[in-house]
């Protein structure tokens, strides 16, 4: 008898976050659902904007970007859900700003990274086919975001220095309120 593989986040220090995930294979797509459900039941569930695989042990090219707002990123701008497979950055902007970021897989910390605005990548569906998309502002930082755990990194691979760095509490409670009052 078999039973469903059970998923679970992986967290920083785990080995499976340093890995280089693989390509899904496009004539197998039956084989990605389960995964991506999972990822997205993670991510709804941990108040995330986006997933990727690596994240609970799969050490594939998936990621799901979910800008919405919530209580960790209330100012993070609506969007459908969407689900990568195999993506790929073509193009970064010349423009780089800097923004705070979290990570369900670095509980507790919140780290400020300077990335560019807008990128232009390609990705196919869950039906295989081949997308190209131009994203800017925040969906171009969760993508950014996500790519780095299909290549190993983690948002504290990214920032400039450990002062970069501050607690989920200090946050949410601090930082976010006076940059929402500066809005
Ligand atoms: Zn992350």
């Amino acid at each position: 008898m078999t039973s469903a593989p059970v998923y679970d986040i992986v967290e920083i220090g785990d080995p499976r976050l340093r890995e280089t995930a693989k390509p899904v294979d496009l004539t197998r797509l039956d084989a990605i659902l389960p995964i991506a459900q999972a990822m997205k039941e993670w991510m709804d569930k941990r108040g995330g904007v986006g997933i990727a695989a690596p994240q609970i042990g799969v050490g594939l090219q998936m990621m799901i970007v979910a800008s919405r707002p919530n209580p960790r990123y209330p100012d993070a701008p609506l969007m459908q859900p969407l689900l990568l497979l195999n993506p790929l950055p073509l193009r970064y902007s010349d423009t780089t700003v800097e923004e705070w970021e979290g990570c369900l897989s670095v509980p507790g910390l919140r780290g400020k990274v300077w990335r560019p605005d807008a990128v232009d990548i390609e990705y196919f569906d869950a039906a295989g086919r081949g997308h190209q998309l131009a994203l800017c502002g925040f969906p171009a930082r969760i993508f950014q975001h996500e790519y780095d755990h299909l290549i190993g990194m983690t948002f504290v691979d990214r920032v400039a220095t450990p002062l970069d760095l501050v607690s989920e509490k200090v946050f949410l409670e601090q930082i976010l309120p006076a940059r929402l009052a500066a809005k």
